[in-house]
C-alpha cells in the first residue's frame, strides 16, 4: 500500500476539521455538555496546526512550522482541560496556554532550536498532556461510567506514541522537515494518528452520553422532594433481591411499611411548606436510623417503605420502633411549631429472601391498618403465620405479584391503602 503524503495530508486535514465542525454543531445543539463543544474546537485548531504544519513542508519556513506546532500543542491542552471539566474539576485557561506559549517562547530563544530538538519537545509535551487527560477520564469520584475507560485508552495509546518519538528522534535524526515529510512513514503515521482522533471523538460522545443516561435514571427513580428512591426505584430494588435472593447470602427479608399520622391534619394547620418539611425530615429520619444496607423509598404522599435484607420479624420491629421513636423526637418541634409528628409502621417477614417480596409489602400494609386502627404512634409486626387485614382484597395476588412489576399492581396496592384509610377516616 502506498499512501502518498499530500493525500494523506489532505484527508488529514479536512476529516479532522469536518469533525471538529461536526462535534460543534451537536454542543451548539444541546448547549449542555461543554466536553463536545471543547473537544470539537480542539479538533479546529488541531487542523489548524496541521495546516501550518504542511504549509511549513511546502515553503520550507520553520516560523510557521513553530506555529503549526504550537496550536497542535493548544489544541491537545484544549482536550485535557474539557478532560478535567467533565470530571467536575476546574478548567483554567493559564494551563491551556502556557504549553503553546512555553513552546513558542522557547524556539523564539533559541532553546530549542534544530528540527529534531522541536519535534522532540512538542511531542513529548504532547505525550505529557495526552497522559494528564487520560488521568482525569480515569479519575472515578463514584459515578461508573463505562466509557471512561475506552476514553483513557486511547488517550494513554496516543500519550505513549507522542513520548516514543523522543527516542527514535535521537536515535534516528531527521533534522530537516524536508526529510520528514518525504519519509515513506510519515503517512502512515498521519494516518493512524487521524484514527485514533476519530476514535476519541465518538468515545466522547459516548461518555457524555452514557453521564446523561445515568442522570435521567436518576431523575426518574429519585423522589424529588426527600432525595429517597421513589416507589418504581423501590420496586426495582425489591425485584432485584427477589431474584438475586438465591445467589446471594440468603436468610430472611423484611418489610416496613411507614405512614405518617394525620399528616392531613399537619398540613392543613401549619401549610404544606412546613409538611414538605416534616416529610424530609422523615426521610432524613428513616436514612439515618436503619442500617446501610436497607432499602429505603418513598411511596408516594406521607407513606415510605423500607426493604431489610438479612433481618427477622424481631429485628425489623425493633428497627421500626428505633425509627418511631427518633421521628417522634424531631417532629414534635419544627421551626418553633408544636407539630407533633408520629408515624405508624406495619412490619412483615419471611425467612426466605428469594421469597414473593410482593406479597410482604401487602402484608406490612395489612398491619400498619392494624397500627392505624389501634390508635397510631405504633409498630405492629405480623407474624407468618396471622391473617392479613388484607388477605382478602385481592386473592391469588400473592402467587404473582403484579404490583412489583406493572401499573396494574400498583393500583392494586393503591386500593389496599384506601381500604385502611376510608376505615380510619370513617372511625
Ligand atoms: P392517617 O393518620 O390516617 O394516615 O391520616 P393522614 O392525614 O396522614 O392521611 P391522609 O391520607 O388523609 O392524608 C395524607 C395527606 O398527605 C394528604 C395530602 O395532601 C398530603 N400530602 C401528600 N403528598 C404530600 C406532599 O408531597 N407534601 C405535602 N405537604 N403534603 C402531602
Ligand atoms: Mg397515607
Ligand atoms: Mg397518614
Amino acid at each position: 500500500m502506498f499512501l502518498d503524503m499530500p493525500t494523506i495530508s489532505l484527508v488529514s486535514l479536512s476529516a479532522t476539521t469536518i469533525l471538529g465542525l461536526l462535534l460543534c454543531f451537536m454542543w451548539w445543539r444541546e448547549r449542555s455538555n461543554p466536553l463536545i463543544g471543547w473537544w470539537g474546537v480542539a479538533q479546529l485548531v488541531m487542523s489548524s496546526g496541521l495546516a501550518f504544519a504542511n504549509a511549513a513542508s511546502l515553503v520550507e519556513d520553520p516560523r510557521l512550522l513553530v506555529f503549526g506546532q504550537a496550536l497542535i500543542l493548544l489544541s491537545a491542552a484544549i482536550m485535557w482541560m474539557a478532560a478535567r471539566q467533565f470530571e467536575g474539576r476546574t478548567l483554567n485557561p493559564l494551563w491551556i496556554a502556557i504549553w503553546p506559549c512555553a513552546f513558542v517562547i522557547a524556539a523564539a530563544t533559541g532553546l530549542i532550536q534544530t528540527f529534531d530538538e522541536r519535534l522532540m519537545a512538542a511531542s513529548t509535551a504532547l505525550g505529557v498532556i495526552f497522559l494528564l487527560a487520560a488521568g482525569e477520564f480515569a479519575r472515578q469520584q463514584g459515578e461508573p461510567l463505562v466509557s471512561r475507560w475506552p476514553a483513557a485508552i486511547l488517550l494513554i495509546v496516543t500519550g505513549l506514541g507522542y513520548l516514543a518519538w523522543l527516542p527514535l528522534t535521537l536515535t534516528m535524526p531527521i533534522q530537516a522537515v524536508g526529510e520528514v515529510y518525504s519519509s515513506t512513514w510519515m503517512p502512515t503515521v498521519i494516518l493512524v494518528a487521524l484514527l485514533g482522533r476519530i476514535a476519541l471523538a465518538f468515545v466522547v460522545l459516548a461518555i457524555v452520553k452514557e453521564r446523561q443516561e445515568i442522570q435521567h435514571r436518576m431523575f426518574a427513580l429519585t423522589d424529588a422532594l426527600t432525595g429517597l428512591p421513589n416507589r418504581r426505584a423501590l420496586f426495582e430494588s425489591a425485584r432485584a433481591l427477589a431474584e438475586e435472593g438465591p445467589y446471594m447470602r440468603g436468610g430472611p427479608v423484611s418489610v416496613l411499611v411507614f405512614d405518617l399520622d394525620h399528616f392531613k391534619k399537619i398540613n392543613d394547620t401549619y401549610g404544606h411548606r412546613l409538611g414538605d418539611r416534616v416529610l424530609q425530615l422523615f426521610s432524613q429520619t428513616l436514612s439515618d436510623t436503619l442500617d446501610a444496607d436497607c432499602i429505603v423509598g418513598r411511596l408516594g404522599g406521607e407513606e415510605f417503605a423500607a426493604i431489610l435484607p438479612g433481618s427477622t420479624l424481631a429485628e425489623a420491629t425493633e428497627q421500626a420502633e428505633k425509627v418511631r421513636i427518633a421521628f417522634a423526637e424531631v417532629a414534635a418541634d419544627i421551626e418553633g411549631y408544636p407539630v407533633a409528628g408520629t408515624v405508624s409502621v406495619g412490619v412483615a417477614s419471611h425467612d426466605d429472601m428469594a421469597c414473593d417480596i410482593g406479597a410482604l409489602f401487602h402484608r406490612a400494609d395489612g398491619a400498619l391498618y392494624t397500627a392505624k386502627q389501634a390508635g397510631r404512634n405504633r409498630v405492629q409486626p405480623i407474624e407468618s403465620d396471622q391473617r392479613s387485614q388484607f388477605d382478602d382484597a385481592e386473592p391469588g395476588t400473592y402467587a404473582t405479584p403484579r404490583w412489583l412489576s406493572d401499573g396494574d399492581g400498583t393500583a392494586m396496592r393503591a386500593r389496599a391503602t384506601r381500604r385502611y384509610r376510608g376505615s380510619v377516616d370513617a372511625a
